[in-house]
């Protein structure tokens, strides 16, 4: 089946209109889409069906991160609820140099990402089931990206704390954020000071084709994450640190 000659116009289109030249990877990003349209038939994998919704919401409003100058060389990135693989592919895909984690706590997403990364044949891709309460405390996993990435999985005061002990000393996270960032950025501070956070920048965008505004939001680990965070599953959520 494949992407139709309008979908391949959008995404090259609007991937310009980023900065980026995706003829190479038209294939990938493809069979992709296949694959989403094909697992959605059979659950409810994402909300996201139309080939138009697929490639700007998905493909195209990942690929925004690489409006920021942080992906260059061989770094280890995190993408903290990936759910059917979105912001980490599309970046694995455009970025092949990055080692690329995709973590969530949603076993059929997990399964979805697996058979992704094996049918595009993406090395250094790697699925990842389990709660962030959980793994930010194994040692393997613990203060051991350079980036961590997330879209649309908590208010930033949540995610800081699901995602700054991830990041090593001197990285970054980054939050994928949507118009209203405001009110989650003014109490932020509180909870980056607990938890090694430092300085924060939003970097400000329109997402091609859709016309809408998009926020990275940048918060950098500037000292340790005390080990009693993140604290335990469903903590976070229920009761913010900020
Ligand atoms: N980033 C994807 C999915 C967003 S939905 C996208 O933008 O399309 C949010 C996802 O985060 C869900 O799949 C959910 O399972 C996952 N998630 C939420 N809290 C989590 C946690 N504490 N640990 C791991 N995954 C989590």
């Amino acid at each position: 089946m494949g992407l139709s000659p309008k979908g391949v116009q959008l995404l090259l289109e609007g991937a310009k209109a980023l900065g980026l030249d995706l003829e190479a990877h038209l294939p990938a990003f493809s069979r992709l889409h296949d694959l989403l349209v094909e697992a959605n038939r059979r659950t409810n994998l994402t909300a996201l069906r139309t080939e138009e919704e697929v490639v700007v919401k998905h493909f195209l409003d990942s690929l925004t991160l690489l409006a920021l100058p942080l992906w260059e060389g061989p770094l280890r990135v995190l993408d903290l609820g990936t759910g059917a693989g979105f912001p980490g592919l599309p970046l694995k895909i455009v970025r092949p140099e990055l080692e690329v984690t995709l973590l969530d706590a949603t076993k059929k997403k997990v399964a979805f990402v697996a058979q992704a990364v094996e049918a595009l044949g993406l090395k250094g891709a790697h699925p990842l089931w389990g709660r962030a309460e959980e793994l930010a405390h194994l040692p393997q996993h613990r203060e051991a990206y350079g980036r961590v990435v997330a879209r649309a999985v908590a208010p930033l005061c949540v995610l800081a704390e699901l995602g700054l002990p991830f990041v090593a000393l001197g990285g970054y996270m980054v939050a994928q954020k949507g118009p209203r960032v405001v009110e989650e950025l003014e109490p932020l501070p509180r909870a980056l000071a607990l938890l090694g956070g430092g300085s924060v920048t939003v970097h400000t965008l329109v997402l091609p084709v859709a016309q809408e505004e998009r926020n990275l939001v940048v918060m950098a680990k500037e000292a340790p994450t005390p080990s009693r965070y993140p604290r335990r599953p469903g903590v976070p959520g229920k009761n913010p640190l900020c």
